[in-house]
């Protein structure tokens, strides 16, 4: 597949989304990591969202809960190039009814080059980056020659 290059923002924009029983391990995590993550864009699935402006009095962009269609909206936001990175505390325990949402947006996060954390040790290793605080480029598919290549005759 052809790609292009683009650059994200100093400024990420970053999703968080914590299943109900990760929920606490995330907001944990965010407090610790308030300070670096009050530089960025904070997006988030409905539920954690809330949570996360009730415990940490910040702003948040909250999309529809993640049953709903949360992880989906993520998905999209993803495609368009309108989030950098994903923070998502899955729950490995539970997976039904989750596996079909964390795989759809593991694949399109795989598709997109989003770099993604499932847990927290790659949530710190993602969040203390030197590229955290630089514009960083980065390969994406390159859409308009992918089309063309498929409707080659
Ligand atoms: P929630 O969604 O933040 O609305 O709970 C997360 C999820 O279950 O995908």
């Amino acid at each position: 597949m052809q790609h292009k290059k683009l650059t994200m923002p100093e400024r990420k924009r970053i999703a968080l989304i914590a299943h109900d029983n990760m929920k606490g391990e995330l907001v944990d995590w965010a407090r610790h990591n308030l300070a670096l993550l009050s530089r960025h864009q904070l997006f988030a699935t409905g539920t954690t969202g809330h949570l996360l402006e009730q415990e940490l009095q910040v702003g948040i962009d909250k999309l529809i809960s993640g049953p709903l269609g949360g992880d989906q909206q993520i998905g999209a936001m993803l495609v368009d190039q309108r989030i950098d990175m994903v923070i998502f505390f899955w729950d490995p325990f539970e997976p039904m009814p989750h596996d079909p949402d964390v795989k759809a947006l593991l694949r399109i996060a795989a598709v997109w080059n989003v770099p993604v954390a499932c847990n927290r040790s790659s949530a710190d290793f993602l969040i203390s980056s030197p590229l955290m605080s630089t514009p960083h480029e980065y390969r994406v598919p390159d859409y308009d020659r992918y089309i063309a290549e498929r409707t080659q005759a």
